[in-house]
C-alpha cells in the first residue's frame, strides 16, 4: 500500500529512544526540557511546552487563555475534529468559520463578517483557531488584525505546519498569535510516536500550560526553602498530559532532520505539480506569502460531484494507493449534529469537501511511487 503519510525512523532515531530506556528516566525529565528548547529555538518562540499530543495541547492551550463555561471559540470546519472538540472540553460553545475554497483556509472575510454580526448580538469568540491546512499558514496578520478590533486571542493549530514559514518567518513564532500548537502523531511532518506541543512568547501563558500539563501542580526553590525538599503545591486544577523522555528523545532526533523531511516534500510536491499538469486535478492554491510544509498533498477537480470521489479514491484504494480526504466539514459528524448544526452550515466547505482529495504525501515516496499515483489518477 502507498501510505497516504507515514513516518521515517532513522539509526540516529532508534540510538536516541535507545539511550534513554538504557538511563534511570524514562519519563519527564532532561530530554523533554532538551526538546522543547530546540522546539522553541526552531520555530523562533519564546517558549515551548511539550504534551502527550496535539488534543490535549490545544485544550490545555484554551484554558490557559482562560475559555470555560458560557465561552465560544471558533475554528475552520475543514479540520481534524480536535480543533473544534477542544472548546468542547472546556464547556465552551463552538462555531465555525467558512474557508476559502482554493486553499481550504479559514477565510479571512467570512471571519470578519461572522465578527460584525456576532458585535450585534452580543456573541464574539473568546478564541479563534485557525488551522493551516496542509501545513499552509492561513493569513494570520489580518487574522491578528481582527483580534485587535474584536478582542479574541488566537491559537494556530500547526498540527500540519511545522516547517512552514508565513512572511519568512516559522509557523510556531506566535508573531500573530497567543499559542501555536503542533501534533507528533506519525502521519505529520515529525514525529515521537503520539505527542505535541504549545508554543508561545508569553511567559505567564508558558507558566499556565505547564501547570496545566501537570495536575495544576508547582514546585519551585522558594517553596522547598520554606517547607522542605519534598514539597509542592497544587494551586489548579490540571492534567497529566506529559510526554515522555523516550519520546522527546525521539522528537530531538527527528528535528534534526526536519530540513531533509520539508526538502524532499517540497520536491515531491513539484513533481506531482509536473505530473499532473494540464490534468483536471489541481493542487490547492499557494499564496505569495506562505512556504508550505506539504503535510498533505490536496488536489481539487471542480466538475467533482460527492459520488464520483468516492468512485475515484476507491479505484485506487483496489489498486494500492490510499488516496484520502482531508476534511469532512466537523459539523456534519454526527455529534456536532446533535449539536445543532446545518448538515451544510458552511457552503464554501461543503463546496470545498466536494471537490477535494489527498494523494499520498511523505518523505518516504519513491519517484516510482508518484509515476503509480498519478498514472493510476489519470489513467
Ligand atoms: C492531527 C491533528 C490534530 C490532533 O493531533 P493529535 O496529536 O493526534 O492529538 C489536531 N488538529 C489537526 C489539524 C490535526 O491534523
Amino acid at each position: 500500500m502507498i501510505l497516504y503519510g507515514q513516518q521515517i525512523i532513522s539509526e540516529q532515531d532508534k540510538e536516541a529512544v535507545l539511550d534513554v530506556l538504557s538511563s534511570s528516566h524514562l519519563t519527564q525529565g532532561k530530554m523533554v526540557e532538551h526538546f522543547e528548547e530546540k522546539l522553541a529555538n526552531y520555530c523562533s518562540a519564546k517558549y515551548s511546552v511539550s504534551f502527550t499530543n496535539a488534543t490535549s495541547a490545544l485544550h490545555s492551550a484554551c484554558l490557559a487563555l482562560g475559555v470555560t463555561n458560557g465561552d465560544i471559540v471558533w475554528t475552520s470546519p475543514i479540520s481534524f475534529v480536535a480543533s473544534a472538540n477542544c472548546a468542547i472540553y472546556c464547556g465552551a460553545e463552538i462555531d465555525f468559520v467558512d474557508v476559502e475554497l482554493a486553499t481550504g483556509n479559514m477565510s479571512v472575510d467570512a471571519l470578519e463578517e461572522k465578527l460584525i454580526h456576532a458585535q450585534k448580538i452580543g456573541k464574539l469568540p473568546k478564541v479563534v483557531i485557525p488551522v493551516h491546512l496542509a501545513g499552509q499558514s492561513c493569513d494570520m496578520e489580518k487574522i491578528h488584525a481582527l483580534s485587535k478590533c474584536f478582542g479574541f486571542s488566537i491559537v494556530e493549530d500547526a498540527s500540519h505546519a511545522i516547517g512552514g514559514k508565513y512572511q519568512n518567518i516559522p509557523v510556531g513564532a506566535c508573531q500573530y498569535s497567543d499559542i501555536t500548537v503542533f501534533s507528533f502523531h506519525p502521519v505529520k511532518i515529525i514525529t515521537t510516536g503520539e505527542g505535541g506541543a504549545a508554543l508561545t512568547n508569553s511567559s505567564q501563558l508558558h507558566d499556565k500550560l505547564r501547570k496545566l500539563r501537570s495536575h495544576g501542580i508547582d514546585s519551585n526553590e522558594a517553596m522547598r526553602a520554606e517547607h522542605g525538599p519534598w514539597y509542592y503545591e497544587q494551586g489548579m486544577l490540571g492534567f497529566n498530559y506529559r510526554m515522555t523522555d523516550i519520546q522527546a528523545a525521539l522528537g530531538t532526533s527527528q528535528l534534526e532532520q526536519i530540513e531533509n523531511f520539508i526538502d524532499k516534500r517540497h520536491q515531491l510536491a513539484s513533481q506531482y505539480d509536473t505530473l499532473l499538469k494540464g490534468s483536471q486535478y489541481a493542487p490547492l492554491k499557494r499564496q505569495h506569502n506562505t512556504i508550505s510544509s506539504f503535510h498533505l498533498y490536496i488536489v481539487q477537480f471542480h466538475d467533482w460531484s460527492l459520488a464520483n470521489k468516492k468512485i475515484i479514491v476507491s479505484k485506487l484504494r483496489s489498486q494500492g494507493i490510499q488516496a484520502h480526504v482531508h476534511y469532512i466539514p466537523i459539523y456534519k459528524q454526527p455529534f456536532y449534529q446533535q449539536l445543532g448544526f446545518n448538515s451544510h452550515y458552511c457552503s464554501k466547505a461543503e463546496n470545498y469537501y466536494q471537490i477535494s482529495m489527498t494523494l499520498p504525501m511523505h518523505p518516504a515516496l519513491t519517484d516510482k511511487d508518484l509515476n503509480i499515483v498519478t498514472s493510476a489518477l489519470l489513467g
